[in-house]
């Protein structure tokens, strides 16, 4: 069977053309010339024209609820990134860079414009790879090592080509790993940006690190004010973090249903949702409706049968999803039953803020900068990584844990013995796959497939 959709399907085509609508919104506001200078300054506007392309490989063979989701993040998503290069133009004299370990709740609080930068190196290679290639050689060309991660990488080689939007100043960290630290120096060269930096401390689950962290934000905060026109506004940063609980208390109740066997919805569903709007753009009234429609849309599942009715296996993914190949699960589900119910970028531990003063708001807000997307498993000691990962093997009840090797990733490239000897011991099918995140040149789409296969085929029995 093949794994192309019927384009022709009336879901399929009811959200592509919801999809071309959005992006047209754009030839409204700002307006058709305006749009088309900011796409002749910013290429990587147009690989968004592509979305469609992706829609159909996620969809695969999903039918119903399921595939009515994946529509539905599709079309979210694309409203979002609409929405950020909207926000772009109109707000360029208020816009700040962060990096992706820099949640920017406090950035929005301040009046200020958040830029994500790391946002294109994840996107990038899931709509246009080939895109992200050429960026990848730019920033390697200019000297940056072709062992550093191709994330950051594919940052670098945007900023040499000055498609990024200048930015006021620059908020990052010391996190999540040498990679991502070094390509903050090449940023800071090339746009002549202040730039300030988070520390975060080695045991940072430790109640002094939270303590040292708070006044690490107070400096941020203190930094934002001096180099831009934003003011800390306590009021607006209490908004956003009561909007943070509202949406994070519609992620838990998802969350728990995604425990239920045939499981309601998963893979790029799940962690898209959660890197758009929890990580991208947190605090949002639009980012919690996302999560309230998700749950929705998992209760309706669960009522007609689940999302993949024919599963037969339940993945953990381990380390960051395959960019260069989003719809491995879509692919799985087909090929084998097997669907992703749980991510490692997806899962974490972040409190509900306490909002009655702005210490607690800090506190909380502390709390969730240190454990961002990665740097929550491959910082500190080796036990934040193994905890979370057999916690969610056994709580979401998964056949096989799936680690995405990606080779640039050196934190957990040297935690694969002991990852591989801890699974042997505990009789846990692991298939760890060698592949780059951001190249396809490294190892194909094909080389991809054959490694899942060969693992299925000779490991699960598939
Ligand atoms: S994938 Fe690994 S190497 Fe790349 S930015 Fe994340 S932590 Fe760093």
């Amino acid at each position: 069977m093949s794994i192309l959709p019927n384009k022709t399907d009336a879901t399929y085509l009811r959200w592509a053309a919801r999809n071309l609508l959005r992006i047209s919104f754009l030839g409204m506001d700002p307006g058709p010339v305006r749009i088309w200078q900011l796409v002749k300054r910013y290429p990587w506007i147009n690989a968004f024209l592509k979305v469609n392309g992706l829609m159909s490989r996620l969809m695969g063979i999903r039918t119903g609820v399921y595939r009515e989701t994946t529509g539905y993040i599709l079309n979210q998503f694309v409203r979002a990134f609409a929405e950020i290069v909207r926000d772009m133009d109109r707000y360029s004299e208020r816009l700040v860079w962060h990096e992706d370990l820099v949640p920017p709740e406090v950035i929005y609080a301040m009046g200020l414009n958040p830029f994500m930068v790391e946002m294109l190196g994840i996107v990038l290679p899931m709509v246009d790879v080939a895109e992200g290639e050429r960026l990848i050689d730019e920033a390697e060309n200019a000297g940056l090592p072709p062992d550093t991660c191709t994330l950051p990488r594919i940052s670098v080689g945007l900023a040499l080509k000055k498609y990024l939007p200048p930015p006021l100043c620059v908020v990052t960290s010391n996190s999540p790993c040498d990679g991502g630290m070094t390509s903050y120096a090449f940023l800071e060269d090339l746009y002549h940006a202040p730039t300030f930096r988070l520390a975060l401390p080695y045991r940072y689950k430790d109640k002094a690190a939270i303590a040292y962290y708070v006044e690490e934000m107070k400096k941020m905060i203190a930094f934002l004010e001096a180099h831009t026109p934003g003011r800390m506004n306590w009021d607006r940063l209490r908004a956003v973090c009561e909007e943070r609980n509202r949406a994070v208390a519609y992620e838990l109740e998802l969350w728990d249903m995604l425990r239920h066997k045939p499981a309601p919805l998963g893979s790029d569903v799940v962690y898209l949702g959660h890197l758009a709007f929890a990580l991208l753009l947190p605090g949002r009234p639009s980012s919690t409706e996302v999560f309230k429609h998700l749950v929705d849309y998992a209760r309706q599942s669960m009522q007609s049968g689940g999302g993949l009715a024919d599963e037969r296996y339940r993945v953990l993914l381990w380390n960051p999803p395959t960019m260069i190949f989003p719809d491995i699960f879509s692919w799985s589900e087909e090929e084998f039953g097997a669907t992703m119910v749980m991510d490692m970028l997806t899962f974490n531990r972040h409190p509900f803020i306490d909002t009655s003063t702005p210490e607690t708001m800090l506190h909380g807000l502390a709390q969730i900068f240190m454990q961002g997307p990665m740097a929550q498993h491959t910082r500190g000691p080796v036990e934040y990584f193994f905890d979370d990962m057999f916690f969610i093997h056994e709580h979401y009840s998964t056949d096989t844990i799936w680690m995405a090797g990606h080779i640039g990733c050196k934190n957990t490239q040297a935690l694969l013995g002991m990852m591989r000897e801890k699974c042997r011991r505990r009789n846990i099918p692991l298939l760890t796959i060698d592949y780059d995140l951001g190249d396809s040149r490294v190892v194909s789409k094909d080389g991809i497939k054959e490694q899942v296969t060969m693992f299925m085929k000779t490991v699960m029995g598939a």
